[in-house]
């Protein structure tokens, strides 16, 4: 049952070869033995069986309507980033290891809403800041193609779990790759979508200029299903776009004859040989699909990273100040007094990761500083912008690779942080910028997968989707499985 897509699995369940609570069960088993990967902080078995039970009562109850949710039945895993009603939201964080959400994050609600069942919380870098798992209170997460390699981050059980077939699709978010990037190392698809096209409410902030949450699937038709359901207004967050969500999986199947795809060589400075030579090979496959290929200049991608690591943990000294140890999450042992209380508690609660970057958001923030970093960070964020907004008058979508390379081995970054921070170096300038981006497999490499990254305009998903889909029409590695899904 797991190797069926979702849109198998819909098919199965509606003609009913298998019940929801069959499907739910079935996963229930294999989270178990996909425990030693570590993609799961919790897991959720009750709630997932009442409301596989409850997808089943509306089938077959005589009288009412067969279940038409749209994703009715079908197991999935949210990021523990999403705030889930009753259930610990810990974002990776010590801080939140007790912290009960008091209620669901739109995304939740949505997805709920639509019949999809919760089977836990995936792992994740602590409070979303880092690009391996490594970062994680809980532990890093192991990649299911080589349990000694890492997984991606900050999104890393996320994309572990469903590259594993652990779930069926995933939620994560994207400050600066979170998405792409675990989806690119564990050979699936994943979608940050525009800056405003999914609601933020009950999302634990990092970077609220940049965060933006979206779906892992295993194809960028189960991405679209999710989409569909995720994307769409919210009045609960202010930066939430009011505007109509198109119809993504029925323009998958479009035509990409004429389409015009740009390639940009900043986006292939320090790319190693496999994953250059699979982005030419896919350009052949679009060549063949009928679309024009030319080339683009971006020539301020080099600035996004430096202005990246301004900006976000600027942001994140300002968001995580409200972890004080007074109304929420973890409080030291027997405070001398408040201020023993506030300094203790962030001390004993956060990571070293996100105490490094407190302090340098802090130093960017503060007096006499803000124009020299501040400032300028987001004037270069200015420039990133509008070079996007000149290539998109001149090509439809743009074409790189999601990372410089495939995996990397655990541990092998995490001495030397300039290293770890140039693994989002072609994730974060449409972070930046606003734009969506779609990160997709092509051909793995050595037995690792690589994977290759789609920009397109503002609120243009669509095409991204559809260009990926028509991609995975022509090729099959995104129906490839590690070698750990054989059991
Ligand atoms: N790796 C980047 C960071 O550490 C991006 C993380 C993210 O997108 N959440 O900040």
């Amino acid at each position: 049952m797991h190797k069926l897509s979702i849109a198998e699995q819909r098919q199965c369940l509606q003609r009913g070869d298998f019940s929801a609570l069959e499907l739910t069960q079935h996963y229930l088993a294999r989270l178990e033995t996909g425990g030693a990967l570590n993609a799961f902080i919790t897991t959720t078995p009750e709630l997932a069986i009442s409301q596989a039970k409850r997808v089943d009562a509306a089938r077959i109850n005589p009288g009412r309507a067969p279940d038409t949710t749209p994703l009715g039945g079908i197991p999935i895993a949210h990021k523990d980033i999403f705030c889930t009603e009753g259930i610990r939201t810990s974002a990776g964080s010590r801080m939140l290891d007790n912290f009960i959400a008091p209620y669901n994050a739109t995304v939740v609600d949505k997805l709920n809403d639509a019949g999809a069942i919760t089977l836990g919380k995936t792992n994740m870098d602590e409070f979303a800041m880092g690009s391996s798992n490594e970062n994680s209170y809980y532990g890093a997460v192991k990649n299911p193609w080589d349990p000694a390699r890492v997984p991606g981050g900050s999104s890393g059980g996320s994309a572990a779990a469903v590259a594993a077939r652990l779930c069926a699709a995933s939620t994560g978010t994207d400050t600066g790759g979170s998405i792409r990037q675990p989806a690119a190392f564990c050979g699936i698809t994943g979608i940050k979508p525009t800056y405003g096209r999914v609601s933020r409410w009950g999302m634990i902030a990092y970077a609220s200029s940049l965060d933006q949450g979206g779906p892992l699937a295993r194809s960028a038709e189960d991405a679209a299903l999710m989409l569909s359901v995720m994307a769409g207004y919210d009045p609960r967050d202010s930066t939430s776009i009011d505007t109509a969500v198109p119809d993504y999986r029925g323009a998958l199947n479009n035509s990409i004859k004429g389409l015009k795809i740009g390639l940009c060589s900043q986006y292939m400075e320090n790319i190693d040989i496999a994953t250059e030579r699979s982005l030419f090979e896919a350009v052949k496959v679009f060549e063949s699909l009928g679309a024009i290929i030319s080339d683009v200049e971006l020539s301020n991608t080099r600035h996004a990273i430096p202005a990246y690591y301004v900006i976000a943990p600027a942001e994140c000294s300002a968001n995580l100040s409200r972890y004080d140890g007074v109304r929420f999450g973890y409080r030291c042992e027997a405070p001398a007094d408040l201020k023993d209380l506030y300094k203790r508690s962030r001390t004993e609660a956060f990571g070293k990761e996100v105490k490094q970057r407190i302090l340098v958001g802090s130093f960017a923030l503060s007096a006499g500083y803000y124009d020299a970093y501040y400032r300028k960070a987001q004037q270069v964020r200015r420039l990133i912008k509008q070079g996007f907004i000149a290539a998109f008058q001149q090509v439809d979508v743009l074409l790189t690779p999601t990372t410089p390379g495939p995996a990397f081995k655990l541990g092998e970054k995490t001495n030397d942080p300039i290293a770890m921070y140039l693994q989002d170096v072609y994730t974060i300038a449409s972070n930046l910028a606003g734009i969506p981006a779609l990160s997709f497999p092509s051909n793995p490499h050595g037995g690792l997968p690589t994977g290759l990254q789609l920009m397109g305009n503002y609120l243009d998903e669509a095409t991204l989707l559809n260009v990926a889909h028509q991609f995975q029409q022509q090729t099959s590695w995104h129906k490839l499985s590690p070698a750990w899904e054989a059991p």
